[in-house]
């Protein structure tokens, strides 16, 4: 998950002014509240094309939760961060509904993090504090149920109508384009041992509310996670999304050996250059200096397409950003 600014693309057509379609749901929608009547409104507006043309523009076709590009393969599945019609961890709530059109909750996503089914997923992904123990965790991989739906687990006071703001809700699940996810998931990278897991970050309390109001579902995950002392927001996220189900580990992995092939060559490259010419100011032949300029300009080819896969288009930027950081660390020592 990368940060994304919201603000950088304009407010979909639909969705703008005091007499948009999304402001005659919305309307519709209260006075059916009001005194409800029949069935309810349908929800409609939050997947018009101009909420899906500006939502694949700033998520560049890319899941907001997960990063895998899925505009080649599905047409944009327009998710509610504030779920529109039910909320999974309260059976009394309608759901936020008098958000349902509003641009501010709505995010793409691919099908996997959205919908709720069993996932292969490494058996130590939830125990976050073994995982160092046992990097086989896959080895003994176990279904686990993810996807978001209707999922939203908070801490604190759940706000149940439209007069109640959210103030005093704590959401458990980040959103990209409110949270920093930088501040709360890190990612696995162990060149000996190439795995692309996600994890909570280290959290000296942060995030550390009061844990008054938790979901009852999710008392477990929360309990384990402020033991381990490490992000709720980025330890249930990671739970809900399913960001270590298998498929998504198989992808991010590939894209690690691909991140240690082309660190292996750019570094490789470069030295066969310094051994050619080992002190620029002594004597050599043409040909020499003429493919030792040509290796340093391979290296920089291969540096820059590492920085391409690190751009916010990419798949799993986030991912390839931290193993650029790292590099450079390594380049350093
Ligand atoms: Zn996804």
């Amino acid at each position: 998950m990368r940060a994304v600014i919201r603000t950088i693309a304009k407010a979909p057509d639909a969705l703008s002014g005091t007499d948009s379609p999304a402001a005659r749901e919305l309307q519709k929608l209260k006075a059916w509240f009001a005194a409800p009547a029949g069935s309810p409104p349908a929800f409609a507006v939050y997947k018009s094309d101009s909420v899906k043309k500006q939502l694949d523009e700033l998520f560049h076709g890319k899941c907001a939760y997960c990063e895998s590009f899925f505009a080649s393969t599905a047409p944009v599945d327009v998710e509610h961060y504030r779920p529109k019609g039910a909320v999974s961890e309260d059976a009394s709530h309608p759901g936020y509904w008098w958000v349902a059109m509003d641009w501010d909750n709505l995010l793409p996503s691919c099908i996997d993090c959205n919908r709720k089914r069993k996932q292969v997923t490494p058996r130590l992904s939830a125990k976050l504090l073994t995982l160092q123990d046992d990097r086989q965790g896959f080895n003994q991989g176990s279904l686990l149920l993810s996807g978001k739906k209707d999922s939203f687990p908070i801490l604190g006071q759940r706000a149940m109508s439209a007069a109640q703001d959210f103030a005093d809700e704590y959401p458990l699940l980040l959103d990209p384009c409110r949270d920093n996810p930088e501040e709360h998931l890190k990612f696995h990278i162990d060149r000996a041992n190439l795995i692309g897991l996600v994890l909570p970050r280290s959290h000296a309390g942060a995030d550390l509310a009061p844990v008054a109001g938790a979901d009852a579902a999710l008392d477990g995950h929360i309990e384990e996670a402020l033991a381990a002392g490490v992000s709720l927001k980025g330890s249930v996220s990671i739970h809900v999304y399913g960001l270590n189900r298998l498929g998504l580990v198989q992808e991010r992995t590939r894209l690690l050996r691909q991140l240690e092939f082309l660190e292996m060559l750019a570094l490789e490259v470069g030295s066969m250059a310094d051994e050619l010419v080992p002190d620029p100011d002594a004597p050599f032949s043409v040909t020499v200096a003429s493919i030792a300029k040509r290796l340093y300009f391979l290296q920089d080819q291969i540096l820059g397409e590492m920085k391409r896969m690190a751009r916010p288009e990419a798949p799993y930027s986030a991912m390839v950003r931290a193993w650029i950081e790292d590099f450079k660390v390594r380049l350093q020592a």
